[in-house]
This record gives C-alpha cells, sequence and structure tokens, in this order.
C-alpha cells in the first residue's frame, strides 16, 4: 500500500505517528511524508530563511530513515491557511502519494497550522480525483481512507484505534532527533524533554490499548471510507474493561 503522512511542520510526522510510520515501513509498504509549512519560524535566534532551510535537511534526514518520499509544500510557518492555492497544494500531494490512506493531525488540535491541514486533508481528499480539478499531477482513482493522529499531549483527543509501536519507538526517537533545530528550542519553549515528550505519550496510550507503548488515531467517518479499522498494523482498540473480568 501507499501510505501518506501530512504534517504541518518538519517534525510533526515523527513525533506523531513515527512510530507507526516505522511498522507500515516494516511490512514493505510506500511512504510518503508531506510537510505542509516550512518551518521558518522555529528559531529565536536565525532569520527565516535560514532556519527553514535548516529544516529542510531534517525533514529529509527524518524521512530517509524509512526510505520516505518527502513532499515539501513550502507554506510559511503559522500562515497557513483554507485557500485555493492550498487546497490545490493539498491535491496535488494526494496525486504523487496515490495513497491508500493518509494520516494528519486532528482538526482540533492544538495550533492553527495543524488544525487547518487536518481540516483541508479531510475536506479536500476525495477531490483528488476530480479530472477537471487540475494541478501538474494526474487525478487518482480512489477515496484514500483518512485517520487522525493524536494531538499534543493528547489533549481534547479521544482515540479510537491503536498501533503498538513497542518495537518501533526507537526508530521513531531517532527520526524525531533529526530536528535537531527544534530541540533546545522546545525546550525553551515548553519546557519539556524530547525524551519525555515522546515517551510520556507513548506509555499513556499504551496503557489504554493494553501495551508497552502505542500511538494513538481515530478514524475520519464519512461516505465513502469504510473498513477503517482493518488497514492500521495490528489494530488495537481501547481497553474497556479489566481482561480478568469474567460475563
Ligand atoms: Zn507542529
Amino acid at each position: 500500500m501507499n501510505i501518506l503522512f501530512v504534517g504541518a511542520h518538519p517534525d510533526d510526522i515523527e513525533t506523531f505517528a513515527g512510530g507507526t510510520a516505522a511498522r507500515y515501513h516494516g511490512r514493505g509498504d510506500n511512504i510518503f511524508f508531506c510537510v505542509v509549512t516550512n518551518g521558518n519560524v522555529g528559531s529565536s535566534t536565525l532569520p527565516p530563511d535560514e532556519i527553514a532551510a535548516i529544516r529542510f535537511e531534517e525533514a529529509k534526514a527524518g524521512a530517509a530513515v524509512l526510505g520516505a518520499e518527502l513532499i515539501w509544500l513550502d507554506f510559511d510557518d503559522e500562515f497557513l491557511f483554507d485557500s485555493r492555492e492550498s487546497r490545490l497544494a493539498f491535491i496535488n500531494a494526494f496525486r504523487i502519494a496515490d495513497p491508500d490512506i493518509v494520516f494528519c493531525h486532528w482538526i482540533n488540535d492544538y495550533n492553527p497550522d495543524h488544525s487547518l491541514s487536518g481540516y483541508i486533508v479531510d475536506e479536500c481528499i476525495h477531490m483528488a480525483g476530480i479530472p477537471n480539478i487540475r494541478t501538474n499531477k494526474p487525478p487518482i482513482d480512489k477515496i484514500p481512507l483518512v485517520y487522525f493522529m493524536d494531538t499534543i499531549a493528547g489533549i481534547n483527543f479521544e482515540p479510537e484505534l491503536y498501533v503498538d509501536i513497542t518495537e518501533t519507538f526507537s526508530t521513531k526517537v531517532e527520526m524525531v532527533k533529526k530536528h535537531n533545530s527544534q530541540n533546545k528550542w522546545m525546550k525553551d519553549l515548553f519546557g519539556y524533554e524530547m525524551k519525555d515528550f515522546l515517551e510520556i505519550p507513548a506509555k499513556f496510550r499504551g496503557l489504554q490499548a493494553g501495551v508497552k507503548m502505542a500511538e494513538a488515531f481515530k478514524p475520519s467517518q464519512r461516505w465513502g471510507r469504510t473498513f477503517t479499522r482493518h488497514y492500521l498494523p495490528d489494530c488495537l482498540e481501547p481497553l474497556k474493561f479489566n481482561k480478568k473480568c469474567k460475563r
């Protein structure tokens, strides 16, 4: 299968779904990382062009861990809007990846680039198959499934499905570490260590799903999108009761 991940900023895909991407990679699926904005405000010391160039190289390195194809949309960081230009760029990215599945941000995450990029994916994915919507690439012939990724710290996100990332967590860390410019900046901004930022949610979501570490998702339920849980690697559901409890 072709699996497309759409992240608002250069390190988002690795942070929110890197372990799952590694599991797809392990199955032999084709992986695409679409990064919507160029991260050009992601520094307190470097000017926009310089930090954007650094982050482009970091994004390439992160994607390269899985041999993923990087699709770089190059919108300004924190200034993504739902416009004709952005929709066409997203639709063209869908056509490049020709995905069976698309992962994107939850539509009510903490950051406008996150929420809006998730919204544009969910609203526009079916347009990738419409011939009269012209982009550089030809239309695709299927409507991909859409899954929303977890939010930062899991706030405002009630997962419906999980992927066990116990075996791929170290790969996820390796990928996030490629975004070296962000580690100190994020600590200054939010006060957390990168290791904790990845490990605590992974263990918390793992606790919910009955495994050591997990990433959490929910499917976009819309017309034409069925069989939602079967496409996730060894998909898990929330533990709703104690396994020892007899019913
Ligand atoms: Zn982000």
